[in-house]
């Protein structure tokens, strides 16, 4: 293992702060910091760079982003036995490490952020059971542009696909339309379960996001609405899934420039977002 800093090895620092992974918090630990030093780098040249991390746990992720380069991490951390272990790694790069003991599902991140200059990036290591609430909630950001550059995460590589897949991909739904609708996403590398302290059942991906800065002009609500309704019977006919929203779905189906034949999967991105000015009501 290349060092990356002179702290101790991660294994020593879970095991002296008793860090026993628990699953309900979603934490399998990458103690492998040539590992973790590829995820950081996935996040681009770092210097000048607020990096936003989720879920920080012993701090293999927050090392590489700091060893990296990045001028300042703030982290948010639910699991208070962490934070011992995350004060040692600030007390190593003073004033670069704000540690915020709270739930990242009602972080307040604009608030956390204040009196942060310079652009601002999301890097994590999420942990897998709330990481889709997460992911929509930054991309549901308003008002947009965002708070952040660019998303740099970890998923399990089957969520991973949803989010990056476009019409006809098999994995394509509700999440490909709203990260489709306002990010460009692609899997940059995919992470085994071995890499991982304890291993979880299923591979895992890193996906980077970057924001459009101008996505096309629709309301988040609709959107989803639409995606939802078509998804929610996806082996249907737009005719058909669509009806619950608009009786004459098949004519509104036309007049957004579709066909009603066509089954959720085969839609665009460009056509949800038609649907859904269209909606009404
Ligand atoms: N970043 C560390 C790493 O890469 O080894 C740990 C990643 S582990 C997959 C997920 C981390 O998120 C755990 O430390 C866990 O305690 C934390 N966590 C779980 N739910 C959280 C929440 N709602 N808000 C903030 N942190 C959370």
């Amino acid at each position: 293992m290349a060092q990356i800093d002179d702290l101790p090895p991660l294994r020593d620092v879970i095991a002296r702060h008793q860090l026993m992974a628990k699953k309900s918090l979603g934490q399998n630990f990458l103690l492998d910091l040539n590992l973790t030093a590829r995820i950081a780098r996935a996040g681009g040249d770092l210097a000048g760079v607020t990096v936003v991390e989720v879920g920080p746990g012993p701090g293999g992720l927050t090392r590489a982003l700091l060893a990296c380069g990045a001028e300042r991490v703030v982290a948010v951390e639910r699991d208070e036995r962490c934070l011992p272990a995350l004060a040692e790694i600030a007390a190593r790069y003073p004033g670069r490490l704000d540690v915020h003991a709270a739930d990242a599902l009602t972080a307040d991140w604009p608030a956390l952020l204040a009196g942060v200059g310079g652009p601002v990036r999301i890097v994590a290591n999420l942990p897998y059971n709330v990481a889709t609430p997460l992911l929509v909630g930054w991309l549901e950001t308003e008002p947009w542009p965002p708070w952040f550059e660019s998303m740099t995460l970890m998923f399990q590589k089957e969520v991973a696909e949803r989010i990056v897949a476009g019409a006809g991909d098999d994995a394509y739904g509700r999440l490909g339309v709203l990260a489709g609708w306002r990010s460009e996403a692609q899997i940059v590398f995919d992470v085994p379960p071995s890499a991982f302290v304890p291993p979880p059942k299923v591979t895992s991906s890193i996906v980077h996001l970057r924001p459009r800065p101008l996505p096309l002009a629709c309301r988040t609500a609709d959107l989803e609405r639409t995606a939802q309704a078509a998804f929610g019977q996806r082996r249907k006919m737009l005719r058909q899934s669509l009806k619950g929203l608009r009786p004459d779905a098949a004519a509104w189906v036309e007049a957004c420039g579709l066909r009603p034949e066509m089954r959720a999967e085969e839609v665009p991105v460009e056509g949800f977002v038609r649907l859904a000015n269209s909606l009404g009501g």
